[in-house]
């Protein structure tokens, strides 16, 4: 849904998504999207605002109900027919194409961005970490969105009886994946920088039963960062920790890349908008930070400039309905956001 100014100055698109995750909380892409519509609003009032435009976005199924950020992926021209006609709710299996047609949009042209008529894009989000929180800090603005890498690792052992088959003559591929990933929790925080994650998401023991010992063990794993040195970095030392596995026996160790996403960099003039505004708004209670999680600016920024501002969530809570924000940090986000809409319109 796309909300267009009558002015016709430089246009900014702000906004974010509008739907979360099943039971999560009130803030998750609403909040980016209110304040879409304030500070159009705000700008449309104030003599200030004369002849500058906001067009305000709330963009559909960022969170992967029937895909990933298809809202963004549509207006930017990523997402194709095929896919559309490919997916289904992951909720109740309802086809993308059904719910579309229930919801009025069957056969209805589908808008896309024309980058020529736009400075750029401007999203605020609730951050969904504790990182503002525990550094007393109101407003996070978004140097970029990290990469996520995506690997599988496959053990294969030997299926045998739990009963009879002495310790000592066992491949059990479940222990070695057990062991791997605790040698992965081991060796990770030698080789990772200040806030890369790692998980380990998803394990699978085949065939999975009480008295047969696994024959075939399979993790998903993931890490996160900014840094495209440190995530060469991270995989070649999962290359070293799959051959040591491997070499050392009894389980056979293999590794698959899934995979392997870019980090997306917030373009600097935004940034320096936000910083400028944060500081005006909120002296000394700011900083420059990376987003640990997905959001619809990092597609928006292959078409258009793109920044993005966080604020803080109480405990770090998100994906719940517990998920909430101070009312205070709400109010200074929404300003803040006014007032580098105002610079970067009239940069
Ligand atoms: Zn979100």
């Amino acid at each position: 849904m796309i909300g267009r100014s009558a002015a016709d100055g430089p246009r900014l698109l702000v906004g974010s998504h509008s739907e979360s995750q099943n039971h999560a909380g009130w803030l998750d892409g609403a909040l980016g999207v209110i304040y879409g519509l304030e500070v159009a609003r705000a700008i449309h009032e104030t003599p200030d605002g004369a002849g500058l435009a906001v067009d305000v976005v709330s963009f559909a199924d960022e969170e992967g109900h029937y895909g990933a950020f298809l809202g963004s992926r549509s207006l930017c021209g990523l997402l194709d027919d095929a896919e559309i006609g490919r997916l289904v709710d992951r909720s109740d299996g309802t086809p993308l194409r059904a719910a579309l047609e229930r919801a009025g949009f069957a056969g209805r042209p589908r808008e896309q961005i024309a980058p020529a008529r736009y400075k750029g894009f401007l999203e605020a989000h609730i951050e969904q970490g504790d990182y503002l929180e525990s550094s007393n800090l109101s407003l996070g603005i978004v140097t970029s969105i990290v990469a996520i890498w995506q690997y599988r690792i496959r053990f294969e052992g030997e299926q045998n009886h739990a009963g009879t088959t002495r310790m000592t003559a066992r491949k059990d591929a479940g222990l070695a994946l057990v062991r791997f990933a605790d040698a992965i929790d081991r060796r990770f925080p030698e080789v990772a920088g200040e806030r890369t994650v790692w998980t380990t998401g998803r394990i699978t023991l085949d065939p999975g039963a009480p008295s047969i010992i696994p024959g075939r063990a399979e993790m998903l794993f993931q890490f996160r960062d900014a840094d495209p040195d440190r995530l060469t970095l991270l995989e070649q030392t999962l290359e070293q920790l799959v051959q040591g596995a491997d070499a050392a026996g009894p389980c056979r160790c293999r590794l698959e890349v899934i995979s392997r996403s870019e980090p997306k960099i917030m373009d600097p003039r935004f940034q320096d908008a936000l910083k400028t505004a944060a500081e005006r708004h909120a002296p000394g209670r700011h900083t420059r930070m990376p987003s640990a999680a997905g959001h619809d600016a990092q597609i928006l920024a292959q078409r258009v400039p793109a920044g993005m501002l966080f604020v803080p969530s109480i405990g770090g809570i998100s994906h719940h309905w517990r998920e909430d924000t101070r009312e205070e940090d709400i109010v200074l986000g929404c300003q803040v956001m006014a007032t580098a809409a105002v610079t970067i319109l009239r940069s």
